[in-house]
C-alpha cells in the first residue's frame, strides 16, 4: 500500500486518530509495539482504507516518500525510543509529528536531533479526547513552518470545524505546539476546578442534590458560561450508578489525579515570570485533594465554627455563576499573558487570535467566551493583556460583585475555593497601582543587601537599616 501517513500508538488516541484520517480519504499505515493490539485494531475496523505494519521497516517501506509519520504513543521516553528505532529507517525531508502530550522542551531537543538527519519533527497538540480524535480534534502544530506545510492538507481535514474553518493552524516555531496544548490543558485544570468550586458552593451552600446542580449547570450553559466543560459537568452529574441507583459522582473517591500537563503550565510560568495563580491553584488543589486520609485527620482536628448561611438560592446561584465567569475570564487572561511571554521570549512568533480560533471547537475548553476574546486579540494582537481592553474589563466589572459575595460566603462557611479566590487576587492585584512591594524591597535589603530602586529619582539604592533608621 502507497499510504499517506504512518500512525505509531494504537491505544485510545491513535485507534480513533486513524480511523478519523482513514474516513476523510487518506490511506494510513498503522503500528503498534504490541502486534496483538495491531491485530484487534484491524479486526475491529474492518472497512476502513487502513493496512498494518509489524516491524518499524514494513511500516517505512509501505509509506510514499515524503514519508509522513504521526506519533502517538506514551509521553515521555517512549517518544525517544520510537525515534530511536525509526529515525535511521527515514530519508531527508521526511516529516515526523508528535501528537502526544510531550513537554515543549523535549520537542524543542527532537526537532534539533532529528534535523541533524535532514528529518523535520513537529509538536503537534492534540485535544479533545477520543471523541474528538475520532470525529474532529482541535489541532495545535508547531516546529519548522516547511515541515507544517508537508502536513498541513491532512491535519486541516480531519480537524474539527469550527465557526470560523477547521481547528487547525500553525502555532509557530520550535516546541509552540506542545506549549500552546500545554497552555491549554493548564486552562482546562483553572476550568475545571471553578466548576467543582462553584458545585461546592451549591451543595455546602444550598443542599442541592446533584440532579438539581444539574439543572443549574444546564441552565449555565444557556448563557455566558455556554461551554463544552459546563455542559460535560449537567451530564456527569446526572449519571447513576448501575448498582446503587445514587449519582455516581457521590460514590467516586474525592482524589483528583493529574497527568502533568497543568503543572507543566504552571512551572512554565513561574519560569517565565508570568503571574498565574488561577492556573497553579487549579493544580495545587488537586494535589492537596489527593491527600484524602490526612484531610480526613484534620477535618476532625479543626470543625469550622458554624456554616454561613448563603444568600436565597436564586441570589446566591447568581454570585456562583459570577465567580465561575471570573475565574474562567482570570483563566484566559493569565494564560493568554503567558503565550505572549513565551512567544517572545522562545522566539515561537504564536498568532494568539489564531490559538483563541483553534479553540472554538473540538477542544475541552471550547466556550462562548472564546471568539468574543478572540475579537478582542485581533483588534489588539500586540497587547500581552487583555486586561487592557475595555470590552474585557466591562466583563471583569460586571461580575466583581457577585464574584466577591460568593467568596465571602466561602471564607466564613469553610469552603475552599481557591480558583475563585485567586482570580479574584490577580484582578485586585493588576489594578492597584501600587502594592506593598516596596516593604519587600526595603525588607530585602535589610537583611541581604539586595537593593532597592526609588520613586522619585533614578538609581539603585542601598541603606545600612537600622532600628533607630537613618
Ligand atoms: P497512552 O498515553 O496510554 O500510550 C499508550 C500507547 O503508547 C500504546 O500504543 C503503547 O504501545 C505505546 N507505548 C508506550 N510505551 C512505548 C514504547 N516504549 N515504545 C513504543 N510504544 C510505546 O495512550 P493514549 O492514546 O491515551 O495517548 C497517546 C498520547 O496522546 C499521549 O501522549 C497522551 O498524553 C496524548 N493525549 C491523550 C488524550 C486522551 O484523551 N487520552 C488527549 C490528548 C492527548 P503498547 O500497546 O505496545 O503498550
Amino acid at each position: 500500500m502507497n499510504a499517506d501517513l504512518g500512525l505509531i500508538g494504537l491505544a485510545a488516541m491513535g485507534q480513533n486518530l486513524a480511523l478519523n484520517f482513514a474516513q476523510k480519504g487518506f490511506r494510513v499505515c498503522v503500528y503498534n509495539r504490541t502486534p496483538e493490539q495491531t491485530r484487534a485494531f484491524l479486526e475491529q475496523a474492518g472497512g476502513e482504507p487502513l493496512c498494518a505494519a509489524y516491524t518499524p521497516e514494513d511500516l517505512v517501506r509501505c509509506l510514499h516518500p515524503p514519508r509522513r509519520l504521526l506519533l502517538m504513543v506514551r509521553a515521555g521516553a517512549a517518544v525517544d525510543e520510537v525515534l530511536e528505532q525509526m529515525v535511521p529507517l527515514l530519508a531527508p525531508g521526511d516529516v515526523v509529528m508528535d501528537g502526544g502530550n510531550s513537554h515543549y522542551a523535549e520537542t524543542e531537543r527532537r526537532i534539533q536531533a532529528l534535523a541533524a538527519h535532514g528529518l523535520f519533527f513537529l509538536g503537534v497538540g492534540i485535544s479533545g479526547g477520543t471523541a474528538g480524535a475520532r470525529w474532529g480534534p482541535s489541532l495545535m502544530p508547531g516546529g519548522p513552518l516547511e515541515a507544517y506545510a508537508a502536513v498541513e492538507d491532512m491535519l486541516l481535514r480531519i480537524a474539527a470545524i469550527g465557526d470560523a474553518g477547521p481547528c487547525c493552524a500553525y502555532m509557530g516555531r520550535g516546541g509552540a505546539g506542545h506549549f500552546v496544548k500545554m497552555t491549554h490543558n493548564g486552562i482546562e485544570y483553572a476550568i475545571m476546578q471553578g466548576i467543582a468550586e462553584a458545585y461546592d458552593g451549591m451543595r455546602a451552600g444550598l443542599g442541592i442534590p446533584p440532579d438539581a446542580a444539574a439543572e443549574v449547570f444546564e441552565r449555565w450553559n444557556q448563557g455566558s458560561l455556554q461551554a463544552y466543560l459546563t455542559e460535560l459537568t449537567a451530564r456527569v452529574l446526572r449519571h447513576r450508578d448501575r448498582e446503587t441507583g445514587e449519582p455516581l459522582v457521590e460514590r467516586i473517591l474525592d482524589a483528583a489525579e493529574q497527568k502533568g500537563t497543568g503543572r507543566w503550565a504552571a512551572q512554565s510560568a513561574l519560569e517565565l515570570g508570568i503571574p498565574a495563580p488561577t492556573l497553579t491553584a487549579a493544580v495545587i488543589a488537586r494535589t492537596l485533594s489527593f491527600y484524602k486520609a490526612d484531610r480526613e485527620r484534620i477535618a476532625a482536628l479543626l470543625p469550622w465554627p458554624e456554616r454561613a448561611p448563603a444568600a436565597p438560592p436564586e441570589e446566591f446561584l447568581a454570585d456562583l455563576e459570577d465567580g465561575l465567569n471570573l475565574v474562567v475570564l482570570a483563566a484566559f487572561s493569565q494564560a493568554l499573558w503567558l503565550l505572549s511571554e513565551a512567544s517572545r521570549q522562545y522566539g515561537y512568533g504564536t498568532d494568539r487570535a489564531e490559538v483563541l480560533r483553534v479553540w472554538r471547537a473540538g477542544c475541552i475548553i471550547r466556550a462562548r467566551w472564546i471568539p468574543f476574546l478572540e475579537e478582542i486579540l485581533r483588534e489588539d494582537p500586540e497587547d500581552p493583556h487583555l486586561l487592557f481592553h475595555p470590552r474585557f474589563l466591562a466583563q471583569v466589572r460586571e461580575r466583581l460583585p457577585g464574584a466577591v459575595r460568593a467568596l465571602q460566603w466561602a471564607l466564613e462557611a469553610g469552603v475552599p475555593m481557591p480558583a475563585l479566590s485567586t482570580a479574584l487576587d490577580y484582578l485586585q492585584g493588576m489594578r492597584r497601582a501600587r502594592l506593598p512591594a516596596n516593604l519587600i524591597q526595603a525588607q530585602r535589603d535589610a537583611f541581604g543587601a539586595h537593593t532597592y530602586r526609588r520613586i522619585d529619582r533614578p538609581g539603585v539604592f542601598h541603606t545600612e537599616w537600622s532600628a533607630q533608621g537613618g
